[in-house]
């Protein structure tokens, strides 16, 4: 049985760059003040427990590395799949990129500081308030609970802020020698690891921290699940405003199409 031809349509590369407005940037500037910030504060607040707990806050540490991955992930399969560049706020600050990703993965080399981190510390700023409010008091029964959770919520937020900044460099050329071992280390998202998602139509190994969670999410079929669930109860069709309606219910999860792996991309403009 031949494979179904199915074209994936993705959007203008030009008109989804020049959906980066002033207003969203000035957005970013303070998301990355703030966010700094509150960090330092928990920083300050984790600090004083560490000569006492080095290994339970090196824990908490590396759990936040692991769920920073699993966020990722999260945050990006939804931003993929979900909304349009048309929705009303969300869609030129959030969904935007995203789009802009799949058919110009080069142009976020070229984003600077701002605009490859302010989008990550401003979701990051309310879990670092939220941390900050978590007591952690050493007559409590509950110290290390409060500890590790303060700790693991802190070094999530770190580790998420450094995403795309990673995500980033998996896409360079020539990154930065370290940056190079560390990829080639598995320690952050490896640069052929990660051309597993740019592969269209684009709906696999969403985590770009360290892509971990990658293998075994794809295993239990966690993101087609999801989807499942998020169709039977919206009626919305997956990744329809990314790769166009025809791919996108080609391959939408109980679809009577098989999937194909790799699909014809064409520009819509
Ligand atoms: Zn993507
Ligand atoms: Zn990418």
């Amino acid at each position: 049985m031949s494979q179904p031809k199915i074209k994936v349509k993705q959007q203008d590369a030009a008109t989804l760059a020049a959906g980066y407005s002033k207003t969203f940037r000035v957005v970013e500037i303070a998301s990355i003040i703030i966010f700094w910030a509150l960090s330092l504060a928990l920083a300050v607040k984790v600090s004083v427990h560490f000569s006492a707990h080095p290994v339970l806050i090196l824990a908490a540490v590396f759990f936040g590395y692991v769920a920073a991955d699993f966020v990722s992930g999260l945050v990006h399969w939804l931003g993929d799949t979900w909304g349009s560049t048309d929705m009303p706020i969300l869609g030129a600050a959030l969904i935007r990129p995203f789009r802009e990703h799949h058919v110009d993965e080069k142009a976020i080399t070229r984003h600077d500081y701002i605009e490859t981190n302010g989008a990550n510390c401003m979701i990051s700023v309310p879990v670092a308030a939220m941390a900050l409010f978590v007591p952690i008091e050493p007559a409590s029964n509950a110290y290390w609970l409060q500890l590790f959770g303060v700790t693991s919520m802190g070094a999530m937020i770190f580790w998420v802020m450094l995403t795309n900044q990673i995500h980033k460099w998996s896409h360079m050329d020539t990154p930065p020698a370290l940056v190079g071992l560390l990829q080639r280390w598995h320690v952050i998202l490896p640069v052929k690891h990660h051309q597993v998602h740019h592969t269209a139509p684009f709906e696999k190994y969403y985590c770009i921290t360290c892509g971990w969670l990658n293998w075994p999410l794809t295993k239990i079929g966690f993101y087609r699940h999801a989807e499942r669930l998020i169709t039977a109860v919206t009626g919305a069709l997956p990744r329809r405003d990314d790769i166009g309606i025809d791919a996108a219910l080609a391959i939408a999860p109980g679809s009577s199409e098989p999937a194909a792996p790799t699909l014809p991309v064409t520009k819509a403009s």
